[in-house]
């Protein structure tokens, strides 16, 4: 099974082996190619092995991204993997409050915020990381909003090579920063954005004896991809009409896309969902574009609460609009307000999310109500980080302490003196028994 390096831009590819991040004559970005054509015609055979896998005790097998290793890094030798099990994640169904609340009957929540280090980041590491291995890196770097840094960090010491993080200056939520302390990073703040950070961090990679981990590295979209495929598997193969993705950086957006093409070719499934990319209002240049029609992409200064979606110069962008054309796509914004009002509703389900998997809800549900996306289509909304990632936004938002925000679905703390008596108020209707 061939795979090579091809640039987006023009066509030119490289080896597989050739130590490369973005094209060496313009750097326009790269695509990990795959020669499939052993495999087109054989979707069949290819969910029978997926299936029996998931009868499996190899750690290859078990892992919600090398499962599929055919279609992500069919190259690797194993020795060279670096895992921990990572993907499997729960394909939540919606319940009655969140069909109500988006308008749709057939909703379904793809839950990535149940990886390993608790967001979907951890299926591009465990290929990245690897890949760094393969290449014989001793440390890897990356500029970071959190999830990147703490999934990075924890792959990292698991392969035993060195972890530097850059972060923008007090812009990262605790839970993310505080796991990025824990397994062991370099940790640095940048006095600057996540733009800055990332371009200095681009600029160290081809200086410097390290080992670029953002996701303008094409290696951590193979990983990513898997989030699709486990999620079709998981639904038997049966193509929803829509899937609904928060956009950052937009790695997931190109890998989404990537993914799809690629099930198709192998027959694994027949026609393409249309993909729906979300931005918060205040860091969205890719809806910019969209509205015009992708003619280019116009980098802005971000503000957002959803600080992992706060970035207004998105690496992938070429990669993302590839996505959105060939899906029949769409791109739209949603305010900080929508994002963790949807949240609190995701959150109230008994599922939870951080901030910014909240604005694939908010997304879905403003889509709905403009006539975007039918009621009775069948959706998957992805949701890309765990709920205890930023505990500050739910204390803040419960306790309305957010700026500008005028939470409808808060939860205020109670404090009682501690007499059986008290608890009557919190139990309408109730009587005690003697
Ligand atoms: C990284 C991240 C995003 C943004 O994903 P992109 O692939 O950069 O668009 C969204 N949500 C969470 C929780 C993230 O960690």
């Amino acid at each position: 099974m061939q795979s090579s390096l091809r640039s987006l831009a023009h066509g030119a590819t490289y080896p597989i082996t050739q130590h490369l991040y973005t094209d060496p004559q313009d750097g326009s970005l790269l695509d990990v190619v795959h020669d499939l054509s052993a495999w087109h015609g054989r979707g069949e055979e290819l969910r029978r092995l997926f299936d029996a896998r998931l009868a499996s005790w190899g750690p290859l097998d078990r892992s919600g991204v090398w499962r599929y290793r055919e279609l992500v890094l069919p190259h690797v030798a194993p020795q060279h993997i670096v895992t921990r099990g990572e993907g499997n994640t729960n394909l939540y169904p919606a319940n009655a409050d969140l069909q109500r609340y988006t308008g749709l009957a057939a909703l379904q929540l793809k839950h990535e915020g149940e990886n390993p280090t608790g967001s979907f980041k951890d299926r591009g590491m465990t290929t990245g990381v690897t890949r760094a291995r393969e290449i014989g890196a001793t440390a890897v770097i990356c500029a970071s909003t959190g999830n990147t840094s703490a999934s990075m960090t924890s792959f990292a010491r698991m392969a035993g090579v060195q972890p530097l993080i850059l972060f923008p200056y007090g812009k990262v939520a605790v839970g993310k920063v505080s796991q990025s302390l824990a397994y062991g990073a370099v940790s640095i703040q940048v006095r600057g954005d996540f733009d800055a950070a990332l371009a200095l961090v681009r600029d160290a990679a081809e200086r410097l004896p390290v080992y670029l981990l953002n996701s303008v590295n094409p290696f951590r979209l193979e990983g990513q991809k898997s989030i699709i495929i486990e999620m079709l598997h998981q639904r038997g193969w049966r193509v929803p009409d829509w899937i609904v993705v928060p956009g950052g950086n937009l790695g997931n957006t190109s890998a989404f896309g990537k993914a799809l093409l690629e099930l198709r070719e192998v027959g694994l499934i027949e026609r393409l969902p249309r993909v729906a990319v979300i931005q918060a209002e205040g860091a969205s240049p890719f809806a910019a574009a969209f509205r015009r029609e992708f003619d280019h992409l116009e980098p802005m200064s971000a503000e957002t609460v959803a600080t992992a979606i706060r970035i207004g110069n998105p690496a992938n962008y070429a990669k993302a609009v590839r996505t959105v054309l060939e899906t029949e796509g769409w791109v739209t914004t949603v305010t900080d307000q929508e994002i963790m009002d949807a949240k609190a509703q995701v959150d109230l389900a008994g599922i939870g999310c951080e901030p910014a998997s909240g604005a694939s809800v908010a997304g879905a549900r403003k889509l709905v109500a403009e006539g975007v996306i039918s009621p009775a289509a069948e959706v998957v909304c992805v949701l890309t980080g765990h709920v205890l990632k930023d505990p500050q936004a739910v204390i803040d938002y419960h306790s309305a302490q957010m700026p500008a925000i005028t939470p409808q679905f808060t939860n205020p703390m109670h404090t009682i003196e501690g007499h059986l008596e008290e608890l009557m108020a919190f139990l309408p209707g109730a009587t005690v028994s003697a």
